[in-house]
């Protein structure tokens, strides 16, 4: 059910805000001074409304960003000033969490508790974790034996160079934490940034970016360009200004990205979409498996790159585990992410909604059975009930396609050869699940698996220190722990001869 509550909102002065974009430290309009709007997706109305950057913005946003990159404080600043200024924008996230995390579920529709206890304090964490790496950055010394010149000797060593002007391009689904996930490194590493938003979700980048001026971050440093994928952030993707594109989002528009990127062989990291599998065994202890192969796939509606979305279960307790997160997925509060008793908002967006029904509607069509949920909930905003499939497999679109959508399909299985195989057949390598009380079986699974991370008897546990990203069509690169900050870094070989 929907229900509705009169919020007094932490977040109402920064909303009440003319919003304009961060240019070489000024807050600006677009040049050609035109807006987009902002929703709220529990009601289905405007809230706001923010600059549509474009082409024009862009190559100003990138110049600022190379001034300050080239020749300013930034670049001279010790490492150890720099790690101060990226804890400090950690300590002040914490300090505006309520504040952020309202922000947050308006813009995003996401339960406020959930923004509070996840996304806030999980951005503030990875502004603390990068800035120790700060004063950690180094390259190594080599003895080297070169036989063609013998008797020669050499000092050999490597240093790590920031890669330059990052341009960052955030999904809508977890706004301020991967907008978190992409400045961090870039400002522990000392790049410069261009940062665009999704057009659905731009509020919280906006300010976070006030916050990050507040912690002393020097002007030009971190940019923010808001508007639409197809004008700013494509014109992004492609500017000969910038070193490195660091995109989260879809499969489809990660291709689009490395085309831009090709033209002069930029850097490129990419996470894109999942279909991951959450394998349940007969001898998983049930009472744990159960809520967590549920909130595998119900956790931000379902908007998780990472979602287990296709559930396998062996048939000894497939009636079970089946009745057991339908059961799950009935008592799901859904609301406006306002309301402190809202477990699972809308979605984020009317296309979204579309987007999601169309699947289930394909889903229908196609003979696959609804355990429970599959419609939209309620007249206004965007939301979709939680939904268990069954009977779906390869051919069906819900099986087939990442849905972004708290979409679960149940498909059964027999042995661990036949669940790693259709584990993998998939166009995606984003994540797994594998829920069981034998840790040989999972072991052994395990380097089976196609993926990026794999979370055993538990899901969606994640960490600044821990990598994360894809194989196969999920992505390229990784974010956060050590592996990210080679990401932003290149590496020169020195060798001098003595
Ligand atoms: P997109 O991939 O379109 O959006 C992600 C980001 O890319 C947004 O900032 C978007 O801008 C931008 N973008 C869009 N087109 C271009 C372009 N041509 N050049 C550069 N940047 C661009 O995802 P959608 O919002 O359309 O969502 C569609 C599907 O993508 C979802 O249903 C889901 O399957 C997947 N997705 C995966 C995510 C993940 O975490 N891996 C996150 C979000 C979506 P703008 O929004 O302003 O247009």
């Amino acid at each position: 059910m929907v229900t509705t509550v009169e919020a007094v909102s932490h977040a109402t002065r920064f909303l009440k805000q003319p919003k304009r974009m961060l240019v070489d430290g000024a807050w600006v309009d677009a040049c050609h001074g035109r807006t987009l709007e902002v929703y709220d997706p529990a009601l289905g109305e405007v809230i706001d409304h923010v600059p549509a950057g474009d082409a024009e913005d862009v190559d100003l946003a990138v110049a600022a960003a190379r001034r300050a990159f080239a020749d300013s404080e930034w670049s001279r600043m010790t490492a150890s000033d720099r790690g101060r200024i990226i804890w400090r924008v950690g300590d002040l996230i914490l300090e505006h969490a309520d504040e952020l995390a309202e922000i947050e579920s308006m813009d995003n529709g996401k339960p406020v508790s959930v923004a509070r206890a996840a996304d806030v304090p999980l951005a503030a964490d990875l502004f603390h974790y990068m800035a120790g790496f700060a004063t950690k950055i180094h390259g190594q010394t080599f003895p080297i034996s070169v036989p063609y010149a013998p008797g020669a000797q050499f000092h050999a060593y490597t240093l790590k160079e920031p890669v330059g002007v990052v341009g960052q391009i955030v999904p809508w689904n977890f706004p301020l934490l991967m907008a978190a996930w992409k400045l961090g490194p870039a400002l522990a590493t000392g790049c410069t940034v261009v940062l665009k938003p999704a057009e659905q979700t731009p509020l919280s980048a906006l300010r976070l970016a006030e916050l990050m001026l507040d912690a002393g971050l020097p002007n030009g440093v971190v940019n923010v360009i808001t508007g639409f994928g197809e004008t700013a952030g494509a014109a992004l993707a492609g500017h000969p200004g910038v070193d490195k594109v660091a995109f989260t989002g879809s499969t489809e528009v990660g291709k689009l990205i490395v085309k831009a990127a090709a033209n002069d062989l930029k850097r490129v990291t990419i996470e894109l979409g999942g279909k991951s599998p959450n394998v349940v065994f007969a001898d998983a202890d049930l009472e744990t498996a159960i809520p967590g192969a549920a909130n595998a796939i119900f956790f931000n509606h379902g908007q998780c790159c990472a979602a287990g979305s296709r559930l396998y279960i062996e048939q000894k307790v497939y009636d079970q585990v089946l009745v057991g997160v339908s059961d799950y997925a009935d008592k799901i509060m859904v609301g406006r992410g306002l309301d402190p008793d809202t477990e699972m908002g809308p979605l984020v967006s009317a296309e979204q909604l579309e987007r999601v029904t169309g699947f289930l509607e394909a889903g229908d069509r196609e003979g696959v059975r609804t355990v429970t949920g599959g419609t939209q909930v309620g007249e206004h905003g965007y939301f979709v009930a939680p939904t268990v499939l069954d009977g779906a497999g390869p051919g069906n679109s819900v099986f087939d396609e990442e849905i972004f959508g708290p979409v679960v399909t149940a498909i059964p299985f027999s042995d661990t050869a036949e669940v790693a195989a259709a584990a993998n057949e998939t166009i995606y390598g984003l994540a797994a699940g594998i829920w069981t009380t034998d840790l040989t079986k999972a072991h052994r699974l395990i380097p089976q698996l196609h993926a990026g991370t794999v979370w055993v008897n538990t899901y969606n546990i994640f960490d600044a220190a821990l990598p994360f990203g894809g194989y196969k069509q999920s992505g390229w690169g990784r974010e956060m722990g050590e592996e990210v900050i080679h990401e932003y870094t290149e590496t020169k070989s020195v060798c001098i001869g003595l």
